[in-house]
């Protein structure tokens, strides 16, 4: 095989090796994330329900100093029934102490209603806040082996960034940079191997003449598709 394409495909190989450590780094730091993120949402379901809870203390402080008001209403047409002389009057503050009692009564089963409710979400408040607090220890454990892991994987990197940069010194600083720039918009591929004329790296047929010339093995050309550097190896070889 050309020389070249033996280097370029050497380099694109430890290219990989490096590309699958950062992947692995990233995949470390979004799981944390996540789980930083259910943390996060966990607290604001605690924050939510203190919300609710004094949304319905207010309520419920509202009705009882209506339905207080009301009583004293409810009083006062009492006392002021001794002093009406017609049936009339008489049974329009009937109606009316009857209207006010009803409405206290309605206003004391609210209270209830809301004294039950903000019960309930109580109970569920300091669920979360124990479950907050397991989670929020769990997540500084996992945060401090995230970065114990991080940093020896970040340690190999270096290791793989030296063989790079030892390698890349094999090339021709034009080559080196047109394999670079491929690798950053052809989805980290830029040398690629020709398979019964079809190029590995967009799939496209290549033209057969240009095919015939790669089967030679000692040149390279550019894909007319895709613009990778194209060799030829047969698969055999391309497997070990
Ligand atoms: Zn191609």
């Amino acid at each position: 095989m050309n020389e070249e394409i033996v280097q370029l495909t050497l380099l694109q190989t430890i290219d990989h090796e490096i590309d699958q450590i950062d992947s692995k780094i990233q995949e470390e730091q979004d799981a944390l994330e996540s789980k930083s993120g259910e943390v996060a949402e966990r607290e604001a379901t605690v924050s939510a329900l203190e919300q609710k809870i004094d949304m319905l203390e207010k309520e419920r402080r509202t009705l009882e100093a209506e339905s207080s008001d009301e009583m004293l209403h409810v009083k006062d047409r009492q006392s002021k029934m001794m002093q009406v002389q017609t049936g009339r009057e008489q049974a329009a503050l009937l109606k009316e102490i009857e209207d006010g009692k009803k409405s206290v009564k309605e206003k004391e089963e609210k209270v209830v209603a809301i004294m039950e409710e903000v019960e309930q979400l109580t109970a569920d408040i300091e669920e979360n806040r124990n479950l907050f607090k397991g989670e929020s220890e769990l997540l500084l454990e996992e945060t401090e082996t995230v970065k114990k892991s991080v940093a020896k994987i970040t340690k190999g990197r270096k290791t793989k960034e030296k063989k790079r940069a030892a390698q890349a010194k094999k090339l021709k600083p034009q080559i080196l940079k047109k394999y670079d720039t491929l690798r950053k918009h052809r989805n980290g591929l830029a040398v690629v191997n020709v398979l019964d004329g079809v190029c590995q790296g967009c799939f496209m047929a290549i033209p057969p003449q240009q095919y015939n010339l790669l089967l030679r093995g000692d040149k390279h050309f550019d894909c007319p598709t895709c613009q990778r550097i194209m060799y030829h190896e047969p698969l055999e070889e391309a497997d070990e």
